[in-house]
């Protein structure tokens, strides 16, 4: 059982990450070599959290197993193995990361001097996670935060309580330094009173919009920095120009939407939310989906290939949407007579193609967060890029299976999303050293490799100027006179 962070409590964690945070920077102030000793205590704690994770393997797969039926495979390949990833880039990458940059300016002002941009913690942080990947996207940026060199708060998702108990043990068991990484359990109260903290230096928020805007509106009122990764709408399209009279890559592109719309029980932020297919290879590409959702679930049943919905009311949400459409319907053959034992909180919506959907559909409205993949026919390609334009400028993310480079541009200028893959889906999320993160109300900031790292730092300008220069300076002093203005 997930016990809450009593709210009391919840105060003086913060105040020990802030002072954990000073006290740490006031240490290190003294050291012989600061940075060579900050690089050591920073690469030292990402080895303390990978080897914890390492070791606590089997016992997050089978906690996110128990909390919403999370299929292992998906566990192991979309969740740790990116994160193991994520930290020993951080750890390879440290060193060079946190070295200032020297600038140039070749002006007469600058020129003789010394100028370098350095990258300065942020100081106490805040990372709030969302359940549907509750140890990728606690830990990863919790990383990001710990080798950017602050303190962090991680507030795990409440929908996901074994594996937050999990995460909370297995930080407990690594022994970071005391007030490094400190966790809050809880649900809207205990969040709350995190991002209502004035001592916070930045909060990294993953979750819907609705509950970004709450937290940035909190934040602003400190005047405490977010990044905001959020959710949406993000449309796929395969358009008049994708050459489907190759079958086998027809089918591929079929597949890597089905992965990107199926996996994780369709609740991924970069899902393809919906397919836009062209009339004119709009049967075929039907017929071909459907037998290809039949071959990608021969066995339904079978207890540990498919993820599950988390919590019973995202489960309601989408099951209703489901009822209200008025597409028509396919779910696998082998998922036909499946009913899900809700009773055991066990919440399966299988994967459903819904073909012939409509821009009024109740799938159309909001981000749909489950596995749904509702099909358009379209006719026009700027007709339909002024719809979703309209309804929702700026997705998370965009597909485009296309054959003409020309068309692709076109999409791609016309509309603008945070994030873009050619070919195929969700695998960009991964991308070492690539930015990720939205767009307009798909959030703001992104990480990433170093982009993470960036994220939880400050880059501070430090210019060091000789005295001796104001042989040449002298003329931007008063008295002003008529000579040093021409000069
Ligand atoms: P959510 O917004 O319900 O919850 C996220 C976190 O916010 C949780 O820790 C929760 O406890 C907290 N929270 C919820 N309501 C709150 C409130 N009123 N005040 C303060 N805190 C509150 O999101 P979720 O259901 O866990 O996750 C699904 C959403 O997250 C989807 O919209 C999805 O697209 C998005 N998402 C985005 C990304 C990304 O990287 N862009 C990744 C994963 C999920």
């Amino acid at each position: 059982e997930l016990h809450y962070t009593p709210l009391d409590l919840i105060d003086t964690k913060l105040a020990v990450s802030s002072e954990t945070f000073f006290e740490r920077q006031k240490e290190l102030s003294q050291a012989k070599n600061i940075r060579k000793t900050d690089l050591q205590f920073r690469s030292k704690q990402l080895k303390k959290l990978y080897y914890a994770i390492k070791k606590n393997e089997k016992n997050l797969i089978d906690a996110m197993y128990e909390d919403y039926h999370r299929a292992p495979q998906e566990s192991m390949q979309l969740e740790l193995i990116p994160l193991y990833n994520d930290i020993l880039n951080m750890i390879k990458n440290l060193s060079k990361w946190m070295k200032p940059k020297r600038i140039c300016d070749m002006s007469p002002t600058y020129m003789l001097g010394k100028t370098y941009v350095e990258k300065i913690a942020m100081g106490s942080t805040l990372v709030i996670s969302p359940c549907n990947f509750p140890v990728l996207l606690a830990l990863t940026p919790v990383a990001n935060a710990i080798a950017a060199g602050n303190t962090v708060i991680l507030k795990p998702s409440e929908m996901t309580p074994a594996t937050a108990i999990e995460m909370e043990r297995l930080i407990e068991e690594a022994g970071f330094p005391h007030g490094l990484l400190q966790v809050v359990q809880g649900a809207i109260p205990e969040t709350t009173q995190l991002i209502r903290s004035k001592t916070l230096n930045m909060i990294f928020y993953t979750g819907s919009p609705n509950v970004g805007s709450i937290v940035a509106q909190e934040a602003a009122k400190n005047l405490i920095p977010c990044v905001l990764e959020l959710g949406g709408k993000s449309p796929a399209f395969m358009t008049q120009k994708f050459n489907i009279k190759n079958n086998s890559k027809l089918r591929t592109a079929i597949k890597r939407i089905f992965f990107g719309a199926f996996s994780n029980g369709g609740q991924i932020c970069v899902t393809p939310d919906y397919l836009m297919v062209h009339e004119s290879i709009y049967d075929k590409v039907l017929e071909q989906a459907k037998i290809v959702l039949d071959e990608m679930y021969p066995t339904f049943n079978s207890d540990l290939d498919y993820t599950y919905v988390v919590g019973e009311r995202a489960y309601n949400a989408i099951r209703k949407k489901v009822e209200a459409s008025n597409g028509e319907k396919y779910i696998p053959e082998s998922a036909k007579g499946f009913v899900t034992d809700v009773d055991k909180g066990l919440y399966c919506v299988p994967p459903t193609l819904i073909s012939d959907c409509s821009w009024d559909d109740s799938l159309m409205e909001e981000e749909n967060f489950g596995a749904v993949l509702p099909i358009y026919k379209y006719s026009d390609l700027d007709e339909t890029l002024d719809m979703i334009i309209k309804k929702n400028d700026q997705p998370l993310v965009q597909y485009i299976f296309s054959d003409s480079e020309h068309e692709r541009q076109h999409i791609l200028t016309r509309l603008r999303s945070g994030d873009c893959i050619i070919g195929d889906t969700i695998i960009h999320v991964a991308i070492q050293d690539a930015p990720f993160g939205g767009i307009g109300k798909s959030g703001y900031g992104n990480y990433g490799g170093i982009y993470g790292f960036d994220a939880f730092t400050h880059e501070r300008t430090v210019f060091k100027q000789p005295y001796w220069m104001d042989k040449m300076l002298f003329m931007r002093y008063p008295p002003y006179n008529k000579t040093k203005l021409k000069l």
